[in-house]
Parts: structure tokens; sequence; C-alpha cells
């Protein structure tokens, strides 16, 4: 007999007429997550999902990547047990002797999906509490405050005995909240927010650009990586590899200085618009933090964004480096962060960047180019990678 998964749903059970859709994201998530562990039956009742595992499938792999999937809020190992309440009891004290231990008051409950079992939901709740209060005898029953909730569920083939639940990843499920670009430079800020972006429900496209031979196959390689380390999070996603040397090769000799880093963060803004049209994507998500460096000033910022309609999501604008690195280390991206490829941005920065711009001077320094060819030919020359964590 197998332990089971019960996973909490969070705030989609808010959602009132959505709720249903929302539901079967979260489900038809879990299911492709759960493809590698080996069989799993998987259904929702009242704001819980039940994980069932079938012969030979692996459990603790399940669990531990399910705790990465957004729309749970909680999670719990169930301990599989024969039908009687004997068995029940004998089950409950020895998976739960720990908590037991360590808890001045519990209380049982029972749900009693399989209406033939012998004894009422209270009836098991009483005879187990009973049985647990005298192996337990520093731990006493409290039904109105108990510190341990002691969960009791009979189901079609076996009972199952739960308690405290581990936290899952809360926000919403994965694609219940449209699409966007985000785009993924190979530094410390944009897989966070991605991973931010993700969290509420939004399926993402990662976009790079990347110039060879100024940055290598490496750093190429190290943007599929943090990508592939994102899947855990995001779920199955197409990496877009724009290749951008041409633009900035034409942005270097054609354009002062002072406005490469603008010029060319605009160019990515105008590309990344085209593939978010392209794929039905509402928004562009960067890692912009204000202040941060001389691009990410308001003036800058407001620049970069005159050149598409989408709105642009910038979830780590507020955060402070460290709050930035601490999710990074947390989602695990960060040690891949800081390897040391050259970024595309890094090989073309203007020593004296101008930190206010306007938009007019802006298009008045893009007058030296063909805007619309650049963006053309770099569409037009973009290299899809799928990445997964499912293989
Ligand atoms: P990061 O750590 O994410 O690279 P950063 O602090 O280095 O961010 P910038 O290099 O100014 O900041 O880039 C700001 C944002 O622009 C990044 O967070 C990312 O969203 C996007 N970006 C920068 N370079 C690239 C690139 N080569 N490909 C795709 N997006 C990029
Ligand atoms: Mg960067």
């Amino acid at each position: 007999m197998n332990d089971m998964i019960l996973l909490k749903q969070g705030e989609i059970v808010l959602k009132g007429l959505n709720k249903r859709s929302f539901e079967q994201k979260l489900l038809s998530n879990i299911r492709k997550r759960l493809a590698r562990f080996g069989e799993f039956d998987v259904y929702a009742m009242q704001s819980t999902v039940y994980v069932e595992p079938k012969d030979g499938a692996d459990v603790d792999g399940a669990f531990e990547s399910l705790r990465k999937v957004f729309g749970v809020v909680a999670l719990s190992r169930a301990a599989a047990c024969e039908k009687d309440k004997d068995a029940i009891v004998a089950c409950a004290k020895g998976y739960l002797a720990e908590q037991m231990r360590g808890a001045k008051s519990f209380k049982v409950e029972t749900k009693r999906s399989d209406k033939a079992f012998p004894m009422t939901s209270i009836q098991v709740s009483q005879y187990v509490g009973g049985e647990l209060s005298e192996a337990f005898p520093d731990t006493a029953v409290d039904v109105h405050a108990p510190e341990l909730l002691v969960h009791v569920e009979i189901r079609d083939y076996a009972a199952y005995v739960h308690a405290r639940p581990t936290p899952g990843a809360g926000g919403m499920p994965v694609g219940s909240n449209g699409r966007a670009v985000t785009l993924l430079s190979g530094g410390i800020d944009s897989p966070v927010s991605t991973y931010m972006i993700a969290k509420r429900g939004v399926k993402l496209i990662p976009v790079h650009f990347f110039s060879f031979p100024y940055t290598s196959e490496l750093a190429k390689q190290k943007v599929l990586e943090l990508a592939t380390l994102l899947t855990d999070w995001c779920g199955e996603m197409k990496v877009e590899i724009v290749p951008f040397t041409h633009i900035q090769e034409e942005i270097r000799a054609k354009c002062p200085e002072e406005y490469f880093t603008l010029v060319m963060r605009r160019f990515m803004m105008r590309i990344a618009s085209r593939i978010a049209y392209r794929n039905g994507c509402r928004a562009i998500v960067t890692g912009e933090n204000l202040g941060q460096v001389a691009s990410q000033t308001m003036e800058a910022m407001a620049c970069t964004q005159a050149v598409t309609d989408l709105p642009v999501l910038q979830p780590l604008i507020g955060m402070d480096k460290e709050e930035i690195v601490t999710v990074a280390r947390k989602i695990g991206t960060f040690d891949t962060s800081i390897l040391p490829y050259e970024d595309c941005c890094t090989v073309f920065t203007p020593r004296h960047p101008k930190t206010r711009p306007n938009v007019a001077e802006l298009e008045e320094v893009e007058k030296a180019l063909d805007v619309e060819g650049l963006v053309n030919e770099a569409v037009a020359g973009t290299e899809r990678v799928k990445v997964s964590c499912f293989a």
C-alpha cells in the first residue's frame, strides 16, 4: 500500500465562477509534473487535490516536485493503511509519533468517503483519539484549539493518516492568467522576475538576445540552463534565442557611445513585442530594478518602454539586491547565474551612459539606423529551443 499526497489549493478557491477552469489548469499542471515519477490518480474535491500513487510510483520524487507547483498552498504526505480501526491507530502511532510527542494538545478529525465503513466519522475520531491519548499521555485531547490536528481519511481502497502540512509554492496555476514574454539574460535578476510572474499564473516565453561571437556559446548554454531550472516552477517553456550581433554592431558604428545601452534596450523591447504578439502574449517581463544601473533610471525606462504598447512588468522594481539574491537562492538559479560568462549588455557598455535621456533624443539618434529592417532580420533569425523538467 502506498502513501498518498494531498494538496491544498490556494487563491483559486476565491475565484467564483472561474474556479473550475483554474482547477482544471492546476490538475493538468500537476499531471504533467508527475509524469516522470510513475502513474498516479489525480483528482480534486473540496479545494483539495488528491494524488494517489499506483504501484511502483516514486512518491518521494513526486512530493518534492509538487512543492514547486503554483496554486498549491500546502502539501501533506499521508500514510496509507488497511481500512480497520486498529490498523489506523497503529499507523497513526507510528507515522505521527514525533509530532504527537512534540505537541501539547491534539484532536482527530475523520473524513469518510467510503460510506460502507462500519463506523461513523465521529466514532473513528473518538476511537483513534482515545487510543492516541493513551499512547502519548503527555499530549492532551483538546477539541477546541488543538495544537496538532490529526486527519484520518477513509477512502475507497485504503485509510490514510496525516497531520502537519508542508508549505506549498503559493500563487496561481501557471496558465490561468494568460501569457507573457520574459526577457531572460544570464544574470541574477531576470530568472527571479520570471519566477515571480509565473507565480501569478502567467505562462512565460523566455526571450534571450545573443551576440555571438561577442558572447560565447557557453553564455547561451547558461541561459538555457537557467530556463531549464525555471521549468521546475514555470513548467515546460520554449526559449526564443534572438541573434543580436548585427544590431549591436550597427549601433556601435552609427550611434554616439553614451546612447549605446538605451538604443540597444529599445531594440530588445521592439523585438520582444513582435515575439509577444506572434505568441498571444499580453505583456513583457523584465528584471529591471530602480536605480540599479544607468539604464534603470525612471527616465531611461520611459525611453525603453516608449517603443512598445504592451505593459512592461518589472516585479523586482522595488527590491534590494539582497532580497533578489535570497529568492534566486531559494528557486535554485543563483549558482548558475553567477557563472562568469558575459552578457551582450556588458560587452557594449558605454563608459559614460546617459542617465537622463528623453524619447526625442533617442528617436533622433536612431535615424542613423534601419530600425525596421534590423528588427525584421533579428526576428526572422530567431531560434527556438524547448526546455523541460520532465525529461
Ligand atoms: P539581469 O541580472 O537579469 O541580467 P541586470 O541587473 O544585469 O539584470 P540589465 O543588464 O540592465 O540588468 O538588464 C535589465 C533587464 O533586461 C534584465 O533583467 C533582463 O530582463 C533584460 N535583459 C538584459 N540583457 C538581456 C539579454 N541578453 N537577453 C534578454 N534579456 C536581457
Ligand atoms: Mg544583465
